[in-house]
């Protein structure tokens, strides 16, 4: 049996990743945004998620309006041969 491959990235890497593609493009990406961001994520208790899961999560608990709304592949996993999500 073929056991399917989750799709994982480290919760620090997807904190910065999501800070810097997204919060960076509203007007309220204050480092208190940040940390927000930052305490949120860890309150979860999962060492690693996907790109796509961490997105979701983030937006429904997070007070966060990114002007960007399509998730792109993320650079460094892409260069790293981390498999990201399944489109
Ligand atoms: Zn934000
Ligand atoms: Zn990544």
């Amino acid at each position: 049996m073929e056991e399917k491959k989750k799709p994982i990235a480290n919760i620090k890497h997807l904190i910065s990743w999501y800070h810097a593609n997204f919060c960076v493009k509203h007007e309220e990406a204050t480092e208190q945004h940040y940390s927000e961001l930052q305490r949120m994520a860890l309150s979860w208790n999962t060492p690693s998620m996907t790109h796509e899961e961490f997105c979701t999560r983030i937006r429904q608990e997070l007070h966060c309006n990114p002007n960007k709304r399509h998730i792109e592949p993320c650079k460094t996993c892409k260069a790293l041969g981390v498999p990201q999500w399944k489109w």
